[in-house]
């Protein structure tokens, strides 16, 4: 028979109400089995934990991530996603097999510490996945003791090729440097991507594969349909950035006539099973075709404001019926894999975008997306929230934290106030993963260790992609900005 638990003496975040009831849960293994009023009935043999003074949520669900991120935390300052993309040979580079593991851990660990107990990670190998590659990323999930959707990140066409006009831009010279560092071929990465799903070999219940060609515009026509085959033929989810920056949305434009949303969803792509990443540029119809498809976006608001992208108009994807997630982004463009920063991101991003109170979100629709938004678009019913049925995925955090000094209101102090510095406990399956304020499979000491020696041998390997990423930086940061100037118009129905 699985192992019993009961939680006592916690109070148990209720969104609706913005109330914080104390509640007990009882738990039988990975799963919670009832959650009701004080001295709620237990089997005798039930272990016992003392949630008294705490405050309990559903884990947090980060909706995008990037695992390999964590080695490049900081590496950039005033950086456009173009620029960032032109980055990414020098600091994604040089990665060897250790390093894939350690820079999937180090996140992990972060989210788990900072009351994420769920993301989606699109994770980048160059220049095409490999199965040892996802097996290790997937791996460091599954010791660190956290749930995630795992998408090979993936493309055929590189950031140059992709950008209409930017390869003429460059001398010779430069252009023949780019064109060393093409991706493989849409058949090898192809066959790469069906090799990994295939021979999936993770715990399936923490970490399930996914398929993310990255931008659609960086993938051929031929190659987003053989993603979308081998999403559909194993039924697994599609993830992709999609118009996220101006460049990309009049890319688009120029390359297909239509927005990038809509050739997705002419190609096949766009189902429930499928995540936009930023749609900081999507339209209304594009809004509505997503709806109508039951997709999801997640909404990465602080990567948005950090890279120059926009303000996606998270409002009007919930008025139109899309489901919304909230994401971090990698560490390498929103800097750190704080779920709580990301929830308060995207609420003042929401509250600059004008002065009509009415459509600023609010607090519980931000923690609702965060948690059961962010569940639904990672495709695992059974967790984002704390209820019978659910799998015991619970933040306890510290009502003695000078954060709840005074507690007033739980919904607004959790979006408003708290800053991950709160979390005590921290529950995945009905296992604790963080006691507290500490991980408890994964030795911090030893991380940082290897993380020292990962990026001085890194810097090391990639000095020559730091001298390339700055002879092009120059050249990325003239046309893009060029290029943005032009004037679109992302179309409404009506003035809102
Ligand atoms: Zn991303």
């Amino acid at each position: 028979m699985a192992e019993m638990k009961i939680i006592r003496g916690g109070r148990l975040v209720d969104i609706d109400a913005h109330a914080a009831p104390p509640t007990d849960i009882l738990i039988r293994g990975d799963e919670i089995l009832e959650v009701g009023a004080p001295g709620l009935a237990a089997p005798p043999e039930a272990e016992e934990i003392d949630a008294t003074g705490q405050l309990m949520h559903a884990g947090l669900v980060n909706g995008h991530t990037h695992g390999h991120g964590n080695l490049a935390k900081g590496m950039g300052d005033r950086w456009s996603l173009e620029l960032l993309l032109t980055a990414a040979p020098w600091i994604s580079g040089g990665r060897e097999l250790e390093d894939k593991r350690l820079t999937t851990t180090i996140g992990a660990v972060e989210m788990l510490l900072k009351g994420c107990t769920a993301a989606y990670d699109l994770t980048f190998e160059f220049p095409s996945p490999s199965r040892e590659g996802m097996a290790a990323s997937a791996e460091a999930y599954a010791e660190a003791g956290m749930r995630c959707v795992l998408a090979p990140m993936v493309a055929d066409i590189s950031f140059f090729e992709a950008i209409p006009g930017l390869m003429d831009e460059l001398p010779p010279q430069l252009q023949q440097a780019v064109g060393a560092m093409r991706m493989a071929p849409a058949e090898t990465t192809l066959s790469a991507i069906a090799d990994v799903v295939e021979n999936w070999g993770a715990d399936a219940d923490l970490v399930r594969p996914a398929v993310a060609p990255t931008i659609p515009h960086h993938c051929t026509d031929g190659f987003l349909a053989g993603c979308r085959d081998i999403a559909h033929a194993h039924g697994i989810g599609l993830h992709s950035h999609v118009a996220e920056s101006k460049v990309q949305a009049i890319a688009s434009r120029r390359l297909y006539g239509k927005t990038l949303l809509a050739h997705m969803d002419d190609m096949g792509l766009v189902g429930s099973d499928f995540v936009v990443a930023h749609g900081v540029w999507l339209d209304d119809a594009d809004m509505e075709r997503l709806a109508a498809k039951g997709g999801h976006v997640s909404h990465n608001a602080g990567s948005n404001a950090l890279l120059g992208s926009g303000i996606a108009d998270a409002r009007r994807m919930l008025e139109l019926g899309v489901n919304l997630a909230i994401g971090t982004d990698g560490a390498n463009c929103s800097d750190n894999q704080n779920m709580y920063e990301a929830m308060r991101a995207a609420l003042y991003m929401s509250h600059v975008r004008g002065p009509d109170t009415g459509r600023w979100l609010s607090t519980s629709e931000i923690l609702r997306a965060a948690t059961e938004g962010g569940a639904k678009a990672l495709g695992l019913e059974k967790i984002g929230r704390v209820a019978p049925g659910y799998k015991a995925d619970i933040v306890f955090l510290d009502l003695g934290h000078v954060n709840w000094i005074p507690f007033n209101d739980p919904v607004n102090q959790i979006v408003q106030t708290e800053d991950g510095t709160g979390v005590r406990h921290v529950m995945v399956g009905g296992e604790m993963v963080v006691r507290d304020r500490a991980p408890l499979r994964v030795d911090m000491a030893a991380l940082a260790r290897q993380a020292e020696a990962a990026r001085a041998r890194l810097e090391a390997a990639n000095a020559e992609r730091k001298a390339l990423f700055e002879k092009l930086a120059p050249v990325v940061s003239s046309y893009c900005p060029g290029l943005a100037a032009q004037p679109y118009h992302i179309h409404r129905y009506a003035a809102h």
